[in-house]
């Protein structure tokens, strides 16, 4: 896994239109705490480069056995079959040369690394797209937050190339990573898949109180600053827009949807009261210490309920589709989540109302989880 100089990514997707507002470029970076089981790129999910194998494109001619240098390849039976081929992962340093060499493209490594600088240069060659359709360029993955380091000398370098930056989270990270990345992020895309921790932990492998934890202080972070901060100090803290997969039999059952819909409205995603004029009009003239502090807390409520409304922009569905079913043949993982249909258009639309009567602003997406 890269860091520090530089970041291991599996994918750049350039003119995307679903990461993000206008024309971007998406940098998918490598490694992800969670291990949803119904996983759109499970090739971000190891943090480190790993090689694929293509069983339908290997025409079993042996160079890749022959070329190893640690002998790490081998034929499972004296058949040349191609479908005999294997990898042992434990003793393959993925130094591709068994890549390299392979005719057929049956072999290829997964991920790649790049210096802040050379990425910073590959985001800059689409600077008029994003600059004619008011897009950017967003970091996703797997987990962007687990390259840290690297995620923040990108933003910083964008902030000083004027692009604009979102970074796709599933928000499990340790709080002082994800508020030093919100410094210099423009939004974030923050995922929510279920509000019931014993369902995260059974289909996502992780518990959901930190993801949960991490949204509130980041939809406060705003709030929190601000207070006693004069307009010229400001500090411009990201937009937040929460990203639901759509998982039918898992996550979008009416006790799921009315609890992620509660809890977002509770962050303030709902529709705008701004009370900020009425704390700060009230406070014109009182001298009464003791009023003026009372006042004060209402004042920063006011305050509180004006920007976290304004924070949390919208509320986006992503229909969950097995179109990645190959990718998990060719790395030889189990893919569990096979009996899953895509949701109907009817499902997404009751979802979409349901969420609605919370007061938020709810697009719909026609692909899935990133
Ligand atoms: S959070 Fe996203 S990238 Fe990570 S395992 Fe789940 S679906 Fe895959
Ligand atoms: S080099 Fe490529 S085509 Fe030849 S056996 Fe190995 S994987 Fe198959
Ligand atoms: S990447 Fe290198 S070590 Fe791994 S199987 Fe290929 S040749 Fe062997």
């Amino acid at each position: 896994m890269s860091d520090i100089n530089g970041c291991l990514i599996f994918d750049i997707k350039k003119y995307a239109i679903h990461d993000g507002p206008g024309i971007r470029t998406t940098l998918f970076f490598k490694g992800c705490p969670l291990a949803c089981i119904w996983c759109h790129n499970p090739e971000g999910i190891d943090p480190d480069q790993q090689l694929t194998y293509d069983s339908d494109r290997c025409i079993g001619c042996m160079e890749c056995i022959d070329i190893c240098p640690n002998r790490a390849i081998s034929v499972t039976s004296h058949s040349v079959k191609s479908q005999a081929i294997i990898t042992n992962p434990d003793i393959c340093t993925c130094c591709t040369t068994c890549t390299d060499i392979c005719p057929a493209r049956a072999r290829e490594p997964v991920g790649r690394n790049y210096s802040v600088e050379s990425a910073l240069r590959l985001i800059q060659e689409d600077l008029c797209f994003y600059e004619n359709s008011g897009g950017g360029v967003t970091f996703s993955g797997g987990e962007p937050l687990m390259q840290s380091n690297a995620l923040v000398e990108l933003l910083k370098g964008c902030k000083d190339l004027e692009i604009h930056t979102a970074v796709d989270t599933t928000g499990f990270a340790s709080w002082p990573v994800l508020e030093k990345v919100a410094q210099f992020a423009d939004l974030f895309l923050f995922d929510l898949k279920f509000m019931d921790d014993e369902k995260h932990r059974r289909y996502t492998g992780v518990s959901n109180q930190l993801i949960l934890s991490n949204l509130k202080k980041l939809a406060m972070l705003q709030t929190a600053s601000q207070i006693g901060i004069t307009e010229k100090n400001r500090v411009k803290t990201p937009e937040i827009i929460i990203r639901i997969p759509v998982i039918p039999g898992l996550n979008d059952d009416d006790a799921n949807i009315e609890a992620t819909g509660r809890f977002i409205a509770s962050l303030g995603g709902g529709s705008v009261t701004d009370t900020c004029g009425n704390g700060t009009d009230s406070l014109a003239g009182d001298r009464d210490r003791d009023r003026d502090r009372d006042r004060d807390r209402d004042r920063d409520r006011s305050m509180t309920s004006f920007k976290v409304n304004s924070r949390i922009k919208e509320v986006h569905l992503l229909p969950y589709h097995n179109f990645q079913q190959s990718k998990y043949v060719k790395f030889g993982i189990d893919y569990k989540a096979q009996n899953i249909l895509a949701p109907t258009q009817t499902q997404i639309r009751n979802i979409k109302h349901r969420l609605q009567t919370f007061g938020l602003n709810v697009v719909t997406h026609g692909q899935g989880d990133k």
